[in-house]
């Protein structure tokens, strides 16, 4: 499988050139030159398979050309051999026609495991082909940092240096990141906001100094392998009720897009879907690209859902290079207009081509709150303000009483515990595997928000390419 630029000009890479790529060198995201296709009768077979192995079928065409089989077999079946529970991504029932999928039995209580866990895996293992050495540096408002971090602490051939505001994440988010004790673990508080750790970030992507010494990589979702990991649970999801016979609708609490990204790609696949509803909170630029075609930027307001508080959505450009024509040349010009503007308008083939799978709704507060209680008091559920906006779409989403609608869970109740708890009136327990997490030992640096204390910071600690 090759993997071509949204924005036409990079050259194609292998699945394994373009996870260690992250980003194109034209600016753009790798997506598969074709989208492989599963007959009703292959996907039939896919059922009651266990989730390592329904990885391995959905994913194998995918990886072609850089992991055999077996090698991704081995991989998969040590990543979600890692889960809490048995179904890694169970399904549970809330009224006639709504469901939950739970993505949240990773070791970091997100559903960034599912994908971050086996990213780790597929570093390690091409890292050790070529004796690279890899520097991942990131910045975290929260779910990835940890997820990442549990991902790759004390893997050859890779250092994290992780940048996560000083005093803005929430004790539970901190203790998951600065208690990971691994020598190649490096988090970095720094005085400033996300914003500024993120600019850093961006800056030393672009710095010749550092990425002349260190081969820099990326761990967020414009990586083509996280998006991959994920179509995984739509298969899973839709497989229990009763694909590919009939179809099914899926709400996804979305910030970045990548988590919806990947329910479109099931879609291609040929698994049946009805609608994909795109559920975001009151930073609503993507409610309204696909209800209005307007992309324009605002200021982010603070929610109860951070991992949500997103004004650009980075695998929203995959979307409108794959439902219009695929055109690199005219989208890097588009893109090229938002970036200085930080507004652009979808052409009419960009809004017709996304209409035919994808809806949208925005929760506010009162939405958010109300969609929690709703599932506590009728059905027993505690749900987090992430999971509750996407309920809140899916229940006023007008689809057919007949289609089974499921809501993505994307982070466990106890991550948020303090939101949850003023609107349900229950605070959720931690789960035993993080029950410690208060009790262990926390190691962290702290810089200034500049950028050459983190990148003097940086250069010290990581190991140059190999
Ligand atoms: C990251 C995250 C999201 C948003 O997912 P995207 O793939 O960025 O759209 C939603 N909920 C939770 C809990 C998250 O951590």
């Amino acid at each position: 499988m090759k993997y071509v630029s949204t924005r036409g000009s990079a050259p194609a890479l292998d699945f394994e050139g373009a996870t260690l790529a992250g980003l194109a060198s034209d600016g753009g995201l790798y997506v598969p030159e074709a989208w492989p296709q599963f007959s009703a009768d292959e996907i039939a077979a896919m059922r009651g398979l266990p989730y390592a192995e329904l990885a391995t079928r959905v994913m194998l065409p995918f990886v072609e050309g850089s992991l055999t089989e077996d090698e991704l077999r081995g991989l998969c079946q040590h990543a979600y051999g890692k889960f809490a529970h048995a179904a890694v991504t169970p399904l549970k029932q809330f009224d006639e026609q709504h469901w939950l999928l739970e993505l949240f039995h990773g070791p970091t209580l997100a559903f960034k495991d599912v994908a971050l866990q086996l990213l780790g895996l597929l570093f390690e293992t091409f890292l050790s082909r070529s004796s690279d050495h890899l520097t991942i540096v990131g910045a975290t408002s929260g779910d990835t940092g940890s997820a990442a971090i549990n991902a790759v602490a004390g893997r050859d051939r890779i250092d994290i240096f992780m940048l996560h505001p000083d005093g803005r994440i929430s004790d539970v988010q901190r203790r998951q990141m600065t208690t990971v004790l691994a020598p190649n673990v490096h988090n970095i508080a720094i005085d400033g906001s996300f914003d500024d750790a993120q600019a850093s970030v961006k800056r030393m992507f672009n710095d010749p100094e550092m990425t002349g010494r260190f081969h820099i990589g990326a761990v967020n979702s414009i990586n083509w392998a996280r998006l991959m990991a994920q179509v995984v649970y739509y298969f899973a999801a839709a497989l229990q009720l009763g694909a590919p016979e009939r179809k099914v609708a899926f709400a996804v609490p979305t910030g970045n897009f990548g988590d919806v990204f990947a329910g479109y790609v099931a879609a291609q696949m040929g698994l049946p879907v009805e609608q994909l509803i795109v559920a975001t909170n009151v930073n609503d630029i993507l409610h309204r690209a696909l209800s209005e075609g307007d992309y324009s930027t605002g200021t982010v307001t603070p929610t109860a859902a951070p991992s949500m508080d997103i004004q650009v959505s980075s695998n929203f450009e995959r979307l409108l290079f794959d439902c219009a024509g695929r055109d690199g040349e005219a989208l890097a010009e588009q893109m090229r207009g938002f970036e200085e503007s930080k507004a652009m308008r979808l052409t009419n083939a960009q809004r017709e081509g996304a209409a035919h799978l994808f809806a949208s709704a925005r929760a506010d507060a009162d939405d958010t709150a109300r969609a929690m209680r709703w599932a506590y008091e009728q059905c027993g559920e505690i749900i987090d303000p992430h999971t509750a906006i996407g309920l809140h779409a899916a229940r006023q989403a007008g689809i057919a009483a007949d289609v089974p609608v499921v809501t993505l869970a994307t982070a466990h109740p106890a991550k948020f515990r303090d939101a949850v708890e003023r609107a349900t009136g229950v605070r959720p327990a931690l789960p035993a595997r993080v029950g410690d997490l208060f009790s262990r030992e926390e190691r962290y640096a702290t810089l200034g928000g500049d950028y050459a204390s983190i990148a003097t910071y940086v250069a010290e600690h990581a190991i140059e390419a190999g």
